[in-house]
């Protein structure tokens, strides 16, 4: 069984098991989730308490840690495990430096099993608000993903939307003249519960999809 089939099956279960009643599912579905997310959790506890004992430095900047708060573990390789081969211990600081070079790179992300991807905007002050753009290389890598969570760096709140939904926004006319092509997703002044799609090159009318705004904070 690969994993698709696995979670399908684990799906079918908790559907069989809850049968109508929601209560049941919620309970089942959180049961499990939390379950699998806390196996995930033992084994970064473990990699990162041998890596203390190993008194090894700040991967960043080679300095010894003065203590273990904002010691933060840090995946060489983020398409492999936690493991004690695959992690280094690194400043809080010198971690978040880390991932923003990462960030500038700009490629596609590499698939991290994650179901969501996340994309974040930080707030402007101007005729819109937040705006996140879609690559042609992160189109072409969409299906990996079931959703895409278009988040607000400032409150911390995101709108979600299934990937299938989203494609039937990001037509070719409307690829803008930005990089080689990307879409643009806006939030609009005075629309702060719409989505707004560029219209790009050759459309001319901006499209709303309804945003529901939840705050998801994940883990990492
Ligand atoms: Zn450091």
């Amino acid at each position: 069984m690969n994993p698709e089939q696995i979670l399908a099956q684990v799906r079918k279960l908790i559907n069989e098991h809850a049968g109508d009643d929601p209560d049941k599912w919620w309970y089942a579905n959180r049961y499990v989730f939390a379950r699998l997310a806390l196996d995930e959790r033992k084994t970064k506890t473990g990699v990162k308490a041998r890596l203390f004992e190993s008194a090894s430095p700040c991967h960043g900047c080679g300095q010894p840690f003065a203590g273990r708060k904002d010691v933060h573990l840090h995946r060489l390789d983020e398409t492999k495990a936690y493991s004690d081969g695959n992690c280094v211990l690194m400043h809080k600081d010198c971690h978040e430096e880390c991932h923003r070079k990462g960030a500038r790179r700009e490629s596609a992300p590499r698939d991290t099993g994650d179901p969501i991807l996340v994309k974040a905007s930080k707030r402007y002050d101007t005729s819109f608000i937040y705006w996140w753009d879609i690559t042609p290389a992160l189109y072409d890598i969409l299906d990996r993903y079931e959703a895409v969570a278009f988040s607000c760096k400032d409150t911390g709140l995101s709108c979600i939307v299934p990937t299938p939904e989203l494609r039937k926004y990001l037509l070719p006319d409307r690829q803008t003249t930005r990089g080689v092509g990307n879409w643009g997703i806006r939030v609009r002044r005075g629309r702060e519960d719409e989505l707004a799609f560029e219209p790009g090159k050759s459309a001319d009318e901006w499209l709303y999809l309804p945003a529901v705004w939840v705050d998801d904070a994940r883990e990492d």
